[in-house]
């Protein structure tokens, strides 16, 4: 049944849904000039934010950018499903029949295909546009160089106006509250406690089945990089699993002495039976599988996805809920992770095509977007309709939370006009009031209280990329290999001296110094 149903849904969906001609009360017919009323059309091809059909009368926000900005937009929606978007896709841009904007969105790394058609030369360069028109996109495109570097195509032009998130936090911890009251223990805020909940969830039985089957905390890999999240707990230690910077100093987080305080804690956790045995072997998703089996209790892990899992695994699991906790701290007394991710979503952003005759006005009316206005616009809607001012602060009102046609709220936003796929900044008052509120509490409490600066992104010269390349893969192999070798007890911790000397063979300080070189130059130019 559900197959069915599914299947109409994408039959109904085959078809895009356009409400440019003539759409509009009062509009004049589209033409490629500036028309009527002197407003400049714009024909934008965007993939649905929602698969619902969308009229021009219920989309408040984008009537007012229009407004604001003398602008008369046309969209072409196209459904997200992907063989309908990207055999529509690829029809256009083989027919070479382009519209002036268009906003492409694919869930892995759809920036690639933008980057990619904009270096073929369908898409013009964005950034002297933005220098000279457009002050809101130049502060926070161009001005932020993480921002910046994350939206530059190998070929140095900027392609899109990318969609923001409001929160940096991207992993941090979780633990079972179930499991925790079921032991008798609180969130732990130190390594000392973590390692007595660990020995608790061991030894305790929280799974409730009279077998000593848990496996007290797991880390999910990245590929084959098994530090991916369990070197979070280097930070307890005011170690780095990679590059960090000391004072100004640039440092290799392995080959500083407080690495081996962390290797001997995971040692102590392995040899124990507290982490995953199979940490390094383990195939498959073990955060998905072993809370659904109700087998393991902490874990470092992405927040929305391991908060949504509350909702997942609860069905089947009785009693099932996973908290956030702080980092916990070792040696190194105040909590902190530098684990963030860019607020560039990978997923969403708009481009400005070849074939559109008004580039500056098109740069304008996405530089009005995000704008404080635009982004109230583009967050909220309307005020008094989709939303209301209390203290200063835009809250939705019941035509999103209890929408009278009984459109979930992302489906009332988007009727709005509000949270399109397109080049927007996502507030932060939106994310509070929209998303997984447990997931938003933690990334929240994150960004506030224990995210701090990361490595900063440095630019190379062609010579010393060479160098990097030749030399950092090598160094990065001998520190893992090695990490792995002292957590499971084959060499001790404090045997990590003689990979320090080996990494130094391998060219350790040209390295450093390489890297040092970089950064002041970096921090010069500031
Ligand atoms: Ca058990």
């Amino acid at each position: 049944m559900k197959k069915q149903v599914l299947l109409m849904a994408a039959a109904l969906l085959a078809a895009s849904f356009t409400f440019a001609e003539g759409g509009k009360e009062n509009a004049a017919a589209p033409s490629s000039k500036p028309g009527a009323k002197g407003l400049v059309p714009l024909s934008v091809w965007s993939v649905m934010a929602a698969e619902i059909p969308l009229t021009p009368d219920t989309i408040d926000a984008w009537n007012m950018i229009e407004q604001k900005t003398n602008t008369d937009i046309s969209w072409k929606f196209v459904s997200t499903l992907s063989e309908v978007k990207d055999q529509q896709f690829n029809l256009m841009m083989a027919s070479g029949d382009l519209p002036d904007i268009i906003a492409y969105y694919e869930g892995s790394g759809g920036h690639k295909t933008i980057e990619k058609l904009g270096s073929e030369g369908a898409f013009i360069p964005l950034e002297d546009l933005i220098a000279k028109n457009a002050p809101n996109l130049k502060k926070v495109i161009l001005d932020d160089p993480a921002i910046r570097t994350a939206v530059t195509a190998p070929d140095g032009h900027i392609y899109y106006v990318p969609m923001l998130s409001a929160l940096n936090a991207a992993r941090g911890w979780f633990i079972r509250a179930d499991w925790l009251e079921k032991v008798g223990l609180k969130a732990p805020a130190t390594t000392d406690e973590l390692y007595k909940v660990l020995v608790a969830f061991r030894d305790g039985d929280p799974n409730g089945n009279g077998l000593k089957d848990e496996i007290p905390m797991i880390a999910r890999r990245r590929g084959d990089d098994w530090i991916y999240n369990l070197g979070a707990l280097a930070y307890a230690f005011d170690a780095d699993p990679d590059w960090v910077l000391r004072n100004g100093k640039v440092s290799f987080g392995p080959a500083e002495s407080q690495y081996r305080d962390f290797l001997a804690y995971i040692s102590k956790l392995y040899r124990e039976k507290l982490i995953d045995q199979e940490i390094l072997t383990r195939k498959g998703n073990p955060r998905d599988e072993l809370l659904s089996l109700n087998m393991t209790g902490v874990l470092h892990d992405w927040f929305a996805s391991t908060a949504d899992l509350n909702g997942k695994v609860g069905k089947t699991v009785p009693g099932f809920r996973l908290m956030h906790f702080a980092p916990p701290t070792g040696t190194y007394k105040t909590p902190f992770t530098r684990i963030q991710q860019t607020k560039v979503r990978a997923d969403g952003g708009w481009s400005i095509t070849v074939k559109d005759k008004n580039p500056v006005e098109t740069i304008k009316m996405m530089d009005y977007v995000y704008s404080p206005e635009g982004i109230i616009l583009t967050n909220f809607g309307v005020e008094g309709k989709t939303y209301v001012l209390k203290d200063g602060k835009p809250v939705y009102t019941e035509a999103i939370t209890k929408n009278p046609a009984g459109l979930g709220m992302h489906e009332s936003l988007v009727t709005a006009g509000a949270q399109w796929k397109i080049g927007m900044i996502q507030s932060i008052e939106y994310e509070k009031q929209f998303a997984n509120a447990a997931a938003t509490a933690a990334r929240l409490e994150y960004m506030d209280k224990y995210i701090v600066d990361e490595f900063p992104l440095l630019s190379f010269t062609a010579g010393e990329a060479e160098i990097i390349k030749d030399k950092y893969s090598q160094i990065r192999t001998l520190t893992t290999e090695m990490s792995a070798r002292a957590m499971v007890g084959a060499i001790a911790p404090a045997d990590f001296e003689k990979t320090v000397q080996e990494m130094k063979k391998v060219g350790l300080d040209d390295l450093v110094k390489i890297y040092q070189a970089a950064y002041d130059r970096k921090a010069a130019k500031k």
